[in-house]
Order: structure tokens, then sequence, then C-alpha cells
């Protein structure tokens, strides 16, 4: 049985009892089974499960069992405006905060990649001299673009 915030909400009002409010909270909210919330709570399970019983009369009763316009699952509120289910709310809510992750990701500069400044012919002439100078060679400007990859 899933039930919206909306109806969650109506239900912990109408609920007779604290016992009953926890055991629905349990239930519902954190998805115990009737064996984890006897465990919890220390008390034998049919209480529990008769606990539970009540509850279900007090939804199926005060609250509105609608149809999830998304999965089509069944679902209970006490929204009359409610359309869509809370599992896909949720997943809606997940969806926009992904979105909402990779526009900034998106967003965040990227370390711009310097473009060597392409060297003159004259720096070129310069180095090559200098080469040969300290190499003792006598390499021609097209052998030293060679060499270094100019
Ligand atoms: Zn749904």
């Amino acid at each position: 049985m899933i039930i919206d915030n909306f109806g969650l909400s109506t239900l912990f009002e109408l609920a007779i009892s604290g016992r009953m409010r926890k055991v629905i909270r349990l239930h519902y909210v954190n998805k115990f089974t009737e064996k984890e919330i006897a465990e919890q709570m220390g008390y034998p399970e049919s209480v529990i499960v008769s606990e539970l019983i009540v509850a279900e009369q007090i939804i199926k009763k005060e609250l509105k069992s609608k149809q999830c316009d998304k999965c089509g699952k069944p679902f209970y509120t006490s929204n009359k405006k409610a359309i869509v289910c809370p599992k896909c709310i949720e997943e809606n809510r997940k969806l926009i905060q992904k979105t909402k992750e990779n526009k900034k990701e998106t967003k965040q500069p990227t370390t711009k990649v310097k473009k060597k400044k392409p060297k003159s012919i004259y720096e070129i002439l310069r180095e090559k001299e200098k080469y040969n100078k300290v190499n003792g060679t006598n390499l021609s400007y097209g052998d030293y673009v060679l060499l270094k990859g100019e």
C-alpha cells in the first residue's frame, strides 16, 4: 500500500493512539515489516498486525485511492489534486537534481590549453645560429626546423 505525504499526515491525525501512530510511521515511512516493528517496539507481532489492520481500514475509508498518472500504480492520498504516486515524485525530484548537477558541471570553466605562440622566422634564425655556434654545426634553416620540429 503506497501512501503519499498528504495521506500520511491525515493518517497520523486519525490514528487512535500514539502506539498506532508509531506503527504507521515504522511501516509506511520506514518500510519496516510487522516482525521488525514488533521487535523494535517490544510487542507481540499479532498486536502490530491488528494495529495495521485498523490503520488500513482508516486508509480505505478516509483517504482517496488514486492511480498514478505516471506509473499506473494505485496509491492513497488526502490531496484531491495529487495525480502522481510518491515514488514517481521522488524519482522526478532525483531527475531534476541530476539535471541541475549536470548543468553545473558544464558551466564550470574548462582549463584553457594555452596555445603556443608560433615563433617568428627571425627568432628561429637567431636560434639556429646560436645552435650552430654552440654545436659547431652548419645547419640550414630547413635543417634546423626539421631538427627542432618548430
Ligand atoms: Zn507512480
